[in-house]
């Protein structure tokens, strides 16, 4: 490798924006610039090409057209579920998360403990899965949701969704994923998983920063959502605001390119996760991979080697790109939450 060349492997914090994305948006930027609320001729273009990738976003994923509300991403359509549902229901006051959930859910729920929410952690195995007996024994008749990722952002561990979602609908408990980290990288089918939420974000799958979705299924889960923005009835009121035109059409682009050879591109990926796991562990001895015993992302591997810091790892390859925990939190000193609750000791999960 070129002494000069970065090698980036950073793909679950954000990933690029190849040409023929930025070229989608470009005549949004420029000629075809107008508010698709506007009534005149411009803006009805401009709605016309937010509605087709609506439609296109919502046939990948699986779901109604109509049940796919556009937001600024994840952390938005997260925050969007939990902050809104604690609204509704009030004498239904229990949510039940995951220990090992991204910060834009573990903070909205620190928040609504703060006002009287009682907000359960389901703890996860050493291979980051949701303890399903555990999550089945903290549903009670006050819980109304239970939110769990997808996939992990850091081990790529993925949960058994359908159980999840089976023994909550049997309780009448709505269920929300946190679907960031698998959006482009494995298939997904939103009315196939029969969750109530889901959240998307474009730049996981090769789309702009600052554009997203909330799935929200309609019926009961529709009901349940209250904005948290006031404003000029956009999303239907869901998510006020003037759309942002350009990250729609380059979201709808990314997933068109994600979508298009997905199944080889996670083979292939796969495949040289796979390998890079077994060279590493030929190499050092007591080598570990968080979450390898379950199902995972194809191009996520949590290595651990015993008596290798990260940091001082990563100071030795300037050249190479690769995360010590959630893009979101590093910076923090605290080792991260999500190995710590996979039961790593903090001395190795530093
Ligand atoms: N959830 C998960 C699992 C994530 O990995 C991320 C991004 N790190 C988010 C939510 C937040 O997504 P966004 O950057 O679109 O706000």
């Amino acid at each position: 490798m070129n002494r000069n060349t970065l090698l980036y492997l950073d793909y679950n914090a954000t990933t690029p924006c190849p040409s023929d994305v930025v070229e989608a948006m470009l005549p949004f930027f420029g000629t075809e610039y107008a508010n698709p609320a506007s009534a005149h001729l411009m803006g009805r273009k401009a709605a016309k090409a937010v509605e087709k990738v609506r439609e296109e976003i919502s046939n990948l994923v699986g779901c109604r057209a109509g049940d796919l509300f556009f937001t600024a991403g994840a952390t938005e359509s997260n925050n969007l579920v939990l902050q809104g549902l604690a609204v509704w229901e009030p004498e239904r006051k229990r949510i039940v998360t995951t220990s090992i959930e991204h910060k834009s859910i573990l903070e909205p729920c620190r928040r609504l403990r703060e006002k009287g929410m009682d907000v359960v952690e389901v703890p996860v195995t050493s291979d980051c899965l949701v303890d399903l007996s555990t999550l089945e024994g903290y549903l009670d008749n006050r819980t109304v949701l239970v939110s769990v990722q997808f996939a992990n952002n850091e081990t790529g561990t993925i949960q058994p969704i359908e159980e999840i979602v089976k023994i909550c609908h049997a309780r009448n408990v709505l269920v929300h994923i946190d679907a960031a980290q698998a959006l482009g990288k494995v298939p997904l089918s939103l009315e196939g998983l029969d969750v109530d939420f889901a959240s998307l974000s474009a730049h996981k799958c090769y789309g702009p920063k600052g554009i997203g979705a909330l799935y929200v299924r309609s019926g009961r889960a529709r009901n349940a959502v209250v904005p948290l923005l006031l404003g000029g009835g956009q999303e239907l009121s869901i998510r006020p605001g003037t759309m942002n035109v350009p990250g729609i059409v380059g979201f709808g682009a990314a997933c068109r390119l994600a979508f298009s050879d997905l199944g080889s591109e996670m083979t292939r990926i796969a495949h040289l996760r796979n390998e890079f796991e077994k060279q590493l562990e030929s190499r050092f001895s007591g080598v570990r991979f968080i979450g390898s015993g379950a199902t995972r992302l194809p191009g996520t591997t949590s290595v651990l080697i015993p008596g290798v810091p990260a940091d001082a790892l990563i100071a030795r390859m300037p050249s190479i790109c690769v995360g010590t925990g959630s893009a979101c939190s590093s910076g923090a000193l605290s080792p991260s939450h999500v190995l710590l609750a996979c039961g790593v000791s903090r001395d190795d999960a530093g």
